[in-house]
């Protein structure tokens, strides 16, 4: 669990602000990779750094989730908001389902942040399984 992704729409951003600050320990050691506006907002409360992408709903769940196909994310954390309509609401969907794919665990609400983030398995050399898709890759490929 070293790189972890952070994702918080308008209407979550305080409560994943106040979340991470109440584990700033956790995240001390931690590369950091967030949307544009949660980024910003992440590194002024966190004071180090934190690798800003693209704002979410211009490009930033895409670039989030092209690490995640990347396997260079570990974890994604991603306060989405129930409550409102999202522009960009084909690029979260894509978010999420591309970390289904590819195994990595994901938080979208604080308990289940909270869980990860005591969860035993951070003490021990837990290793994800990354799927297989080698049959699927190849499967119109002539005999
Ligand atoms: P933002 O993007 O951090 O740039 O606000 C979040 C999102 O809506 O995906």
């Amino acid at each position: 669990m070293k790189t972890i992704a952070l994702v918080a729409h308008d209407g979550k951003k305080q409560a994943l602000l106040e979340w991470v600050k109440a584990h700033a320990d956790f995240f001390a050691d931690k590369e950091l990779y967030a949307t544009g506006t949660t980024g910003s907002l992440l590194t002024k409360q966190l004071g180090r750094k934190v690798h800003c992408l693209a704002s979410g709903p211009l490009g930033g769940d895409q670039q989030i989730g092209a690490l995640i196909a990347e396997q260079k994310v570990d974890w994604l954390v991603f306060f989405w908001d129930p409550l409102s309509s999202q522009p960009h609401d084909p690029d979260v969907k894509a978010l999420i389902r591309l970390a289904v794919v590819w195994n990595i665990p994901v938080a979208c609400n604080q308990a289940t942040a909270d869980f990860i983030v005591h969860s035993t398995l951070l003490q021990q050399d837990y290793q994800r399984t990354v799927p297989d898709f080698s049959s699927y890759q190849n499967r119109l490929q002539p005999d």
